[in-house]
């Protein structure tokens, strides 16, 4: 299939789900997710109305990023502190935010070119070790610790599922994230907001959206499957 009617798939199950939770649909902001993928499926999606991408390596958001205009970019993946000079200018929101020494790098290197970095906090809900993230239980030493920080804004919380998870499972992830997110948002820390949940792939996306998610990032459903495995 191309990419018009998986698009099209897609939006319909977005709907769907929405509706199905008592959401307008209009909530749930879908990120195509074009890593590995070529620009000219990037342009070819942005023609059938998509105007938010998601890149998990910096430099390949750096690189398709002046091939396109009038899009947002998403950096989804991990961010190493050395990266974050490629991509301060570019991305619209990091949604994987994990340190306080990433963050005073983000607070730093947006200083400088007098930007607000929008950011989410990626949280490890799974307690796998190879993922990152941070710990549920740190989540608001972790929020407190940000906000002093005048150039970062945290918008809300990122999680990824684990693949090997039932929907049932996958529900119960995300529904924490959720919790989580309402937790923090009673702190009432200053200059964070909870208004957004980064939350559902294309494995999972109709979970998290009865879950909450306010944007989900697909991929493969939207792309086809990747040769590269990132
Ligand atoms: C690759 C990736 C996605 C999209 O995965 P699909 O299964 O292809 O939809 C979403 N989020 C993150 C963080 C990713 O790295």
């Amino acid at each position: 299939m191309g990419i018009r009617e998986n698009l099209e798939q897609v939006r319909e199950t977005v709907c769907r789900a929405a509706k199905q939770a008592g959401r307008n649909p209009d909530d749930v902001r879908l990120i195509a997710v074009s890593k590995t993928k070529p620009i000219e499926m990037v342009l070819e999606a942005a023609k059938w109305g998509m105007a938010d991408f998601g890149e998990n390596r910096p430099q390949e958001l750096a690189e398709k990023f002046p091939q396109i205009e009038n899009v947002r970019w998403h950096l989804i993946g991990q961010l190493q502190r050395n990266k974050v000079k490629y991509i301060i200018d570019k991305a619209s929101l990091i949604h994987s935010l994990d340190t306080v020494s990433l963050a005073e790098e983000i607070e730093k290197r947006a200083a400088g070119i007098e930007k607000i970095q929008e950011v989410l906090v990626q949280v490890n809900m799974t307690g796998e070790e190879t993922k990152s993230g941070i710990s549920p239980e740190n989540a608001i030493e972790f929020c407190n610790a940000v906000s002093k920080l005048s150039h970062l804004r945290v918008c809300g919380l990122m999680t990824i599922s684990a693949a090997s998870y039932s929907e049932t499972e996958n529900r119960k992830v995300f529904e924490g994230l959720r919790k989580l997110s309402e937790k923090i948002a009673d702190e009432k820390i200053p200059g964070v907001s909870m208004e957004e949940l980064s939350m559902g792939m294309t494995q999972d996306y109709e979970a998290a959206i009865l879950e909450g998610a306010t944007m989900v990032r697909v991929g493969t459903g939207i792309f086809g499957t990747r040769t590269v495995r990132l």
